[in-house]
Formats: structure tokens, C-alpha cells, sequence
């Protein structure tokens, strides 16, 4: 057994990390969409993320923006539900969606970017973020 390998975060952007274990979970540079998905939950949609696995059977859902493909995906830091991934969109205007996860906003907390040096007060923090 022994602890799960955990990756991090490559670039020094904003990121996301799982609120129960606070392994990474995403680049705040990855993020697609942010809004609020079918239950009334802020989700955010990410186009690439670390230390997330599948779990549960693959699923044929109705979403209010078409038919989709998905599996539900966990944190595998802490075995989590964090959200699903979409496998594949019905819709063509939603194909930008397939290979992209879809996290609650509950399940996650966010790490400030990382400056340069932190001992050094002359360097320029730079905040990538995109809407
Ligand atoms: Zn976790």
C-alpha cells in the first residue's frame, strides 16, 4: 500500500487543491468556465488536472446543455468525490468540453500563486487569470 503518488502543479499560477486533503488539484491557467452547474453548485470546469482518478461506471446523462458521456472522478489524495469528466459531447457547439473535468467548487480551496522568491518584496506577482 503506502501513501498515493501525488503530483503538483508545473506552473506557478493560482491554483486549486482538494479541501479535504489539499493535494493539488488543477492550475488556475486550466480554468475554462466558472459558474453553476445543474444543482444549484458552483462548479468550475478545467481543462487539465493532476491527482484526479476515475471512479464509478461511465454514464449517458441529460444536462440542461445537451446529452453528455461522463465518469464521475475523486481526489487521489483522499478518494473524494470531487465531480465528473466529461468522455464526450452529443452536441457539437459542447465538443470543448470533452477531456475537460468538472469540480465542485465546494470540494476545493485555492492556493494563492507563488511569487518567484518570496524573500525578495521587489518581484512582481503575476496572477494568471482567465475568464
Ligand atoms: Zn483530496
Amino acid at each position: 500500500m503506502g501513501r498515493p503518488y501525488l503530483q503538483y502543479v508545473g506552473d506557478r499560477s493560482a491554483r486549486y487543491c482538494c479541501r479535504s486533503c489539499n493535494c493539488d488539484v488543477a492550475s488556475s491557467s486550466a480554468l475554462l468556465w466558472e459558474g453553476i452547474m445543474g444543482s444549484r453548485q458552483p462548479a468550475v470546469l478545467l481543462r487539465e488536472t493532476v491527482n484526479v482518478e476515475r471512479c464509478g461506471e461511465e454514464r449517458r446523462e441529460r444536462l440542461s446543455t445537451g446529452r453528455y458521456t461522463l465518469v464521475d472522478i475523486s481526489c487521489r489524495g483522499c478518494y473524494k468525490k470531487l465531480g465528473w469528466h466529461y468522455l464526450c459531447a452529443a452536441t457539437p457547439d459542447q465538443k470543448y468540453k470533452e477531456g475537460c473535468s468538472l469540480i465542485e467548487v465546494a470540494s476545493l480551496h485555492i492556493m494563492p500563486a507563488r511569487p518567484q522568491e518570496p524573500e525578495a518584496p521587489a518581484v512582481q506577482h503575476r496572477v494568471a487569470v482567465q475568464c
